[in-house]
Parts: structure tokens; C-alpha cells; sequence
């Protein structure tokens, strides 16, 4: 197929859109593949559109390749399956819901696990019917509370989602498996710099999880990687549990008068001013922090926790989001205060904390704190706090709790030495669902033995869409998109300049050649535009090879030009086909 520019529906623009922040953004939209309908829905020029079938292409091939088959469910969705599930509850407002004319509830579908286990059930109802793998490519929609970086995080995204049922956990992980394989091919040919990472389950529940982050400068995602070879989302990460200490020795606890420590700080410079230590100073990490959050659970109810971490760390909402899953989580109020007398400001302490003490609150700390450590912490009393108390001995939690942040420097779980942070872009994620949706939707199949057994399912997707757009953030300079071939819009770019009929009738004839050859051109057949403005539009557009032809036409020879290099060579007209062809096979 060869387009041409002189009728293609295209406009490049010289200027970034004005609320584009990411490369993948200004770049799209500059170079006429995307444009903005609203905030975070984006509609597909033909370029973008032949993008981003290449991608679907590619996704689909490789789903085939092991034996998944292709579905297609509707986005437009009856709301109960998803309240068997309770997903209409806790999607939350990132759910899209709407109403028929005759009331009835639906909503557009932000992934779609529910709708493929029933349909399984509909017509499925033995283990010999087992493994099965379906998936479809799909637009999903979701009410992001900050759709930004333009495709990259839509409200209206596509995404390839498919999902395996197995007759047991054994058979589940040979489909797990070979989804991960699948996967590794999909992201190798999208030409992708990634990793691949534990994570968290997050809001579907199940428990081994993999995430396939495409590394980028300003992805959304911190990950942190070890030189041994650990690397796991920052949700996903756990903290190695010191061996507890001998604690008979320790000095009893002690409450001491802190005036004035509002902060950790403070409280460390007067520790050492006032109780200095024999040994070392007082650091930061030698205190107790209590942080108070209220967990609003899907069912509408609100229950008060307290976490506990070292006083050198932050609680990191976002571990600790993850952490409390399905429940959201909100900030501990002046009424919440109000309604806990045992809290004093700024000096809470363990000794009012846990579900057996005067707040009554559920206390969970850090896995550092275990028995034998010794800490300073709030007294529960108005400017004091309390000395060498020693958990296990003087205080127990009611549990632990992964929510400090994580930093460069802390050991990787596994012992594969110190952790690094890095950031990525999330396109896909591999997950173990397990029987959460087929014990909820109450799909069972027989064994071989005649007995009911629940179904255990996986879940799997790529970020179809978003692959476009991370491609670009991958692969991209200053001057424009870098394509990798097999998604690129085109094979090669043939641009003619000047004003010479023989130079447009030479690149017209080599156009037809190449797609008589099946190479796929994009041709700048347009009239009346200078060779700058041509120059610049093939290096916005980004197709691997750019062949112009022009002045060099009287000698003989085009030029051929590698995008991403930017290595050129000179051909004689009559071998140009026989180059690009070899180009574009390489
Ligand atoms: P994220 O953490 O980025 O919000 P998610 O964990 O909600 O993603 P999944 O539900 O696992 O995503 O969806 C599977 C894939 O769909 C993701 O790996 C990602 O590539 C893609 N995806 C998710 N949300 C969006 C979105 N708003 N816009 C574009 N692609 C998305
Ligand atoms: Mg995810």
C-alpha cells in the first residue's frame, strides 16, 4: 500500500500542544497521529491507526501462537455480574456507569473478568473441557482521576485482556507461563526496553503477579532492581525481618518531658542534648513513628488504623494503599480525633494503640519492629515522650504491616544486594487470579473423579493503546518519532523534492516498485512544498528508512537514509529496490 502525503488526512504542527508534558504526547499529536477529543479519549488519524493495528498485529500473533482464541464481548455492560463480584462498589469512581431508558444500571467495561467467567460457565462444564485460554482487544473504559501523557493513561483505552481456566493450581501455572512467554515475544517485538517485575495484586485480588514495565525516564511507576537480578514494583517489595534481640538487659521504659518536638527532628536533637546515648547519637530511625489513617471499606463502613514505621521513613501511600486493598484510603479527621480521646496529638504512643488498648485502634507496624528492638515513641501524654521501650516486652502490635517507603540502599528481599529505584511505564501484567471469580460467578467444572471443582483462572493484559505512545517515549530524539519497523506506519518514507517532473515521476515508479515488492511506502508526493518543510515532516513522522529523491536524481542516485541513526548512503536509482528491500528485511 503506498500512501501519499499530497492526499493523506494528515497535519503536522511545528508547535507542542499546549497540555502536553511527556515526548509521547507533543510528538503524537505533532505528528498527526493522535488528537484530543476530551480529557484522557483521543481519536486515531490513519497514521496513528495503522500504528497502532500493527501493535493489535503483533499482540494477536503471538496470543494465537499458544493457543488462546479470540473473543469479542461488548464495552457496554450489565451492572450484575459486577455486583455478584462486588467490583460495581469498588471500582470506585473510576467505574463509568449509566442507565438505560428504563433505569436499569450498566456500565462500560474497565476490564472484563466477570463477562469471559460466566460465558465459560454458560458452556463449560468439564475438566476435559480444560485449559482454556480466550482474549479479546478491547476498548476499556476508565474514569481516571488524572488521565495525562495523553495516550499513555486514557479514559478510553484499548487493551488485549485475556484470561486461562485451568481444572487446578498445577495445570493454572503451565498457562501462566506460557502467557509470560507470549509476552516476552510481544514486548521484544514492540521493540520495548523492559523489565519485568513482582507486583501486587492490586484490586483483583489473587496472588502471584507480574508486571512488564517499559523503563522510562517519566513513567508512573517506581520499581526498584538489584544487581543480583531482584526487581519488583515499589508496592511489591518486603522488607527482610531482622532476627529478634535479647532484650533482659534493656533498661526499663521511661517517660521523659520532649517540649517542643513537634517534629522527628526536634525530637532527635533534643533526645541528644538532653538523654545522650553512651554509644552513638540518637537517630531518627531510633523512633516510632504513628501514623493514623481511616480505611473506608467497600461496603461503606470507615475503621481507624494505625501504622507504625521507623521515624527515618515515610509511610508510602502508595505501599500502603496496595497494602489494604479493597479498602480506600482517607485522611484521619478532626471527628475522628474527636471520637478517640485516648489519641494525644503529636505523642501518641503504643501504649493506647492495638485493638486490646484504650483507642481501640488496629495497630500494625513496620516488619523492622520486632522483639527486642527498642524505641522512642509518643508517651500519650502531652509533651513527653517514652524511652527504651521494648517491643515484645513493653508493647505488641496487633500485626505487621509493609507501608514504609522504600529506598535506594535497603536489601532486596531475596539477598541479591542493595535496591536501586528506577521508573516505568506498566504494559502489561500477568496475573493469578486464582478462584476468586469462579467461586464469586460460580463457575465448577467435574474432575476426572465425578466431583465439582471451582475453576482457577489467570489474567493477562497488554496495554494495546498505551503501547503506541511508550513506544515513542522509548524511541524517539529531539526531531521526532524513531519507529521500530513492525509497528512503524510505513517501511520506508519517500520523499521528492524541488519542482522537477522527472524527480516526482522517478519517486512515483520507485513507490510502485516497492509496493509491487510489498514494502510499505509512505510517499511525500506533495507539490509546492519546500524540501525543509519535507525534511522535518519525515523526521516528526518517523519511519525507519527515509529515501530521498531530488537533486541527486541527475547523477544517478537517491538517497537512503537510516531514521535512527542517521547514516546515509547514496544508490544508484536502478539498485534502490533491491537496497530498501534488503533494508526493510534486515
Ligand atoms: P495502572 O497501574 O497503569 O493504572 P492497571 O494496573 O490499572 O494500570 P490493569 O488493570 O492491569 O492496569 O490493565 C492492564 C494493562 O492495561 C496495563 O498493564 C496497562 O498497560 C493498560 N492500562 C491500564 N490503564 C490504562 C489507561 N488508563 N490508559 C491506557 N492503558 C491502560
Ligand atoms: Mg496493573
Amino acid at each position: 500500500m503506498i500512501l501519499r502525503m499530497s492526499t493523506l488526512f494528515l497535519r503536522t504542527l511545528r508547535e507542542d500542544p499546549v497540555d502536553a508534558e511527556v515526548p509521547s504526547h507533543k510528538l503524537l499529536v505533532r505528528a498527526g497521529y493522535v488528537r484530543r477529543a476530551a480529557p484522557g479519549i483521543y481519536s486515531w488519524l490513519p497514521l496513528g491507526y495503522t500504528v497502532l493495528r500493527n501493535v493489535e498485529a503483533i499482540v494477536r500473533e503471538e496470543m494465537n501462537a499458544i493457543g488462546a482464541q479470540e473473543v469479542h464481548f461488548p464495552a457496554l455492560l450489565p451492572r450484575e455480574p459486577y455486583e455478584a463480584t462486588n467490583r460495581w462498589e469498588e471500582y470506585g469512581d473510576n467505574l463509568f456507569r449509566l442507565k438505560d431508558r428504563k433505569g436499569g444500571d450498566y456500565l462500560l467495561g474497565p476490564t472484563h473478568e466477570e463477562m469471559f467467567t460466566l460465558l465459560v460457565k454458560d458452556l463449560y462444564s468439564s475438566y476435559k473441557d480444560l485449559p482454556l485460554a480466550l482474549y479479546q482487544i478491547q476498548t476499556k473504559y476508565r474514569d481516571e482521576a488524572r488521565p495525562r501523557a495523553g495516550i499513555l493513561r486514557g479514559r478510553e483505552f484499548v487493551m488485549k485482556d485475556s484470561y486461562t481456566f485451568d481444572v487446578s493450581d498445577e495445570a493454572f501455572m503451565t498457562s501462566y507461563l506460557a502467557h509470560r512467554a507470549a509476552y516476552i515475544k510481544i514486548f521484544d517485538r514492540l521493540g520495548l526496553d523492559y523489565v519485568i517485575v513482582k507486583a501486587t495484586s492490586g484490586a483483583m485480588g489473587g496472588s502471584a503477579s507480574e508486571e512488564f514495565l517499559a523503563t522510562a525516564e517519566n513513567g508512573e511507576d517506581t520499581y526498584v532492581r538489584s544487581p543480583g537480578g531482584y526487581a519488583a514494583n515499589v508496592e511489591a517489595v518486603t522488607t527482610p525481618v531482622p532476627p529478634p534481640l535479647p532484650y533482659d538487659d534493656e533498661p526499663a521504659a521511661h517517660a521523659e518531658d520532649t517540649p517542643d518536638t513537634p517534629t522527628i527532628e526536634t525530637l532527635v536533637a533534643h533526645l541528644n542534648e538532653r538523654f545522650p546515648r553512651a554509644d552513638r547519637p540518637w537517630h531518627a530511625s531510633d523512633t516510632l513513628k504513628n501514623v493514623l489513617v481511616i480505611l473506608h471499606h467497600p461496603d461503606g463502613t470507615r475503621e481507624p488504623l494505625a501504622v507504625g514505621v521507623p521515624g527515618d521513613r515515610e509511610v508510602d501511600e502508595k505501599r500502603l494503599q496496595a497494602q489494604v486493598e479493597p479498602a480506600e484510603l482517607e485522611p484521619f479527621t478532626e471527628a475522628d480525633f474527636a471520637a478517640h480521646p485516648a489519641l494525644v496529638r503529636g505523642y501518641i504512643g503504643p501504649g493506647v494503640l492495638g485493638e486490646k488498648n484504650a483507642s481501640g485502634i488496629r495497630y500494625l507496624v513496620d516488619p523492622r519492629v520486632v522483639e527486642g528492638t527498642r524505641w522512642v515513641t509518643g508517651a500519650n501524654t502531652p509533651g513527653q515522650h517514652v524511652i527504651d521501650l521494648v517491643a515484645g516486652r513493653d508493647f505488641t502490635a496487633d500485626g505487621t504491616i509493609e507501608a514504609a517507603e522504600v529506598r535506594a540502599g535497603d536489601p532486596a528481599p531475596d539477598g541479591s544486594g542493595p535496591l536501586e529505584t528506577a521508573r516505568g511505564i506498566e504494559m502489561g501484567h500477568i496475573f493469578q487470579l486464582g478462584r476468586k471469580y469462579s467461586e464469586a460467578l460460580g463457575l465448577q467444572v467435574l474432575d476426572e473423579n465425578g466431583k465439582l471443582v471451582t475453576v482457577t483462572m489467570g489474567s493477562y493484559g497488554v496495554g494495546v493503546s498505551r503501547a503506541v505512545a511508550a513506544i515513542v517515549e522509548n524511541s524517539h530524539d529531539d526531531a521526532g518519532i524513531v519507529w521500530p519497523r513492525e509497528v512503524a506506519p510505513a517501511d520506508v518514507h519517500i520523499v521528492a523534492t524541488g519542482k522537477d517532473d522527472a524527480v516526482f515521476e522517478a519517486a512515483s515508479s520507485l513507490a510502485d516498485e516497492l509496493d509491487a515488492a510489498g514494502v510499505r511506502v509512505l510517499f511525500d508526493d506533495r507539490r509546492g512544498v519546500s524540501p525543509g518543510v519535507k525534511f522535518k515532516d519525515s523526521e516528526l513522522i518517523g519511519v525507519p528508512t527515509i529515501v530521498v529523491v531530488g537533486r541527486g536524481l541527475a547523477d544517478g542516485v537517491v538517497e537512503v537514509k537510516d531514521r535512527a541513526t542517521g547514516e546515509r548512503e547514496e544508490v544508484a536509482v536502478g539498485a534502490a529496490v533491491d537496497r530498501l528491500r534488503e533494508i526493510v528485511a534486515e
